[in-house]
């Protein structure tokens, strides 16, 4: 079932966005050659306590870290391990935090040292084509308006869009309706109201779309090997923009009056 937030629980939802978003922004100078991954989970985990958030993914279904680290074929979902990161890969890193029964989540794909041409473009064009899906967010479009502007977007590029994971509602859980494919003909689905939180992540693979899960059960990679990016933000849907929730406090706190 879809809910419709109100002002106050939009607001907390957005405070556990900005944990969120500051988290990842705290770990963008730590993403640098060398890097022990386990490292960043520590950080990530031990920040988020100090905001008297709880990290969302540990635990989930039996997930066992605070974050989701992800590395070049790596999709989502990887396990943080004491593996180093290295120059030239491009590396996904997703992160969740509850804070007062609200959830945010926010997912971000950073380049470790210099990377090649073909990795940048396809960070760039999925991190645009995220910003295309939030600007077809509105009032009175239909859910598959979000994955026509992504899948629109990214598939002259040469790249595809991963079908068998999609965004979706948040709020009181991490993941509620309705889910949010990243593809599809504009038109269908469910019609967007104002209240609406949503996560649009679209996962963009530089070959073909197609992935499978590693022995640990969780690692999606993609089947050819290629790299693929991934970028998230948590939304709400308003009578005119939708606004971007997980933002770092950088950017200014987000008040809803
Ligand atoms: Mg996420
Ligand atoms: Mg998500």
């Amino acid at each position: 079932m879809v809910q419709i937030r109100t002002k106050r629980e939009i607001q907390l939802i957005a405070e556990s966005c900005q944990i969120v978003a500051d988290t990842l922004e705290m770990l963008s100078s730590e993403m640098v050659p060398g890097k022990s991954i386990l490292e960043l989970d520590q950080l990530a985990e031990e920040y988020i306590w100090s905001c008297n958030a709880r990290p969302a993914f540990k635990g989930y279904q039996g997930f066992p870290s605070t974050l989701c680290v992800s590395v070049d074929d790596e999709v989502v979902h990887g396990i943080p391990n004491n593996r180093l990161l290295e120059e030239g890969q491009i590396v996904g890193v997703d992160c969740g935090a509850e804070k007062q029964g609200y959830f945010g989540d926010h997912a971000r794909t950073f380049a470790i040292g210099e990377i090649s041409q073909e990795k940048q473009q396809l960070m760039d064009v999925t991190r645009e084509s995220l910003n295309r899906g939030i600007q077809s967010a509105k009032v009175g479009n239909h859910v598959s308006d979000i994955g026509y502007a992504i899948q629109s977007y990214v598939e002259p590029f040469g790249y595809s869009v991963v079908r068998e994971l999609v965004g979706h509602g948040i709020g009181t859980q991490l993941h509620e309706d309705p889910q949010i494919p990243n593809y599809g003909d504009p038109g269908k689905g469910y019609r967007l109201q104002e209240g609406m939180c949503i996560a649009i992540e679209p996962m963009i693979n530089l070959g073909a779309k197609e992935i499978v899960t590693d022995s640990d059960g969780w690692t999606i990679r993609t089947a050819d090997g290629k790299s693929s990016a991934h970028f998230e933000h948590t939304i709400t849907i308003t009578s005119s923009d939708p606004v971007v929730l997980s933002k770092d406090s950088k950017s200014g706190k987000l008040i809803f009056s």
